[in-house]
């Protein structure tokens, strides 16, 4: 079985399992990369810098943009989050296969520059249900929350970017289905295809 070095774009609403999904998915895929990005907003509890993001001020994001150090850079929910390009580029050209995990105006642009990436939009199985993920997080505030569903109808507008649409209802069923994709799109018998 041969890898072929491709780059998956996840995106989804807030709340509708991306992280839970990739943290599922990681033990079926031990030499894939992750692209870790970087982010102005403080951890959430559990979360681990330079692990689940690169945490930096704001001062940090900007000097590193103007630098031309990000992939894509976006201000998502009210905070900044940047794809550092340099990973990216060394797992595509070392022939390497790596997720990343981005809003969809990032994948847009994501497509653009890296245009064999492959897209995978999850959502939830309805916006209630979405919301009620995020309240049962208990990772963000009030407002933050308000946000990030109003943002949630932008995002889903947006999902026809992608190659893969799925749903993420029953967990098991969801961390299937993006397995069933990540094998389909990146290994083959016979590096022929
Ligand atoms: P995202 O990374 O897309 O913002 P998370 O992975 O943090 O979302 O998931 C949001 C919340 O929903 C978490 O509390 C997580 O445990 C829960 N969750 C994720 N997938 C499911 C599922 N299939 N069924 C029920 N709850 C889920
Ligand atoms: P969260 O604060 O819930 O971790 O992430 C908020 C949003 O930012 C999610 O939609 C997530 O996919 C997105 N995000 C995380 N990293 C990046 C990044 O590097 N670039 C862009 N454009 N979005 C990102």
């Amino acid at each position: 079985m041969l890898i072929k070095p491709t780059l998956f774009v996840i995106s989804a609403p807030s709340g509708a399992g991306k992280s839970t999904l990739i943290r599922h998915i990681k033990p079926y895929f031990p030499d894939m990369l992750y692209s870790i990005s970087c982010a102005t907003r403080p951890p959430r509890k559990g979360e681990i810098d330079s692990v689940s993001y690169y945490f930096i001020s704001e001062s940090k994001f900007k000097s590193m943009s103007r630098a031309g150090e990000f992939l894509e850079w976006k201000n998502v929910h009210g905070n900044m989050y940047g794809t550092p390009a340099k990973p990216v580029l060394e797992a595509l050209k070392s022939g390497q296969r790596m997720i990343m995990d981005i809003d969809v105006e990032g994948a847009k642009e994501v497509f653009c520059k890296v245009p064999q990436a492959v897209g995978i939009f999850i959502n939830a199985p309805s916006l209630s249900i979405l919301e009620k993920r995020l309240r049962d997080r208990k990772a963000d505030s009030v407002d933050s929350i308000r946000i990030r569903m109003l943002n949630a109808h932008h995002e889903i507008s947006m999902a026809h970017m992608f190659k893969y649409n799925m749903v993420n209802d029953q967990l098991k069923t969801a961390i299937k289905e993006l397995v069933e994709i990540i094998r389909k799109e990146s290994e083959t018998e016979s590096g022929q295809d």
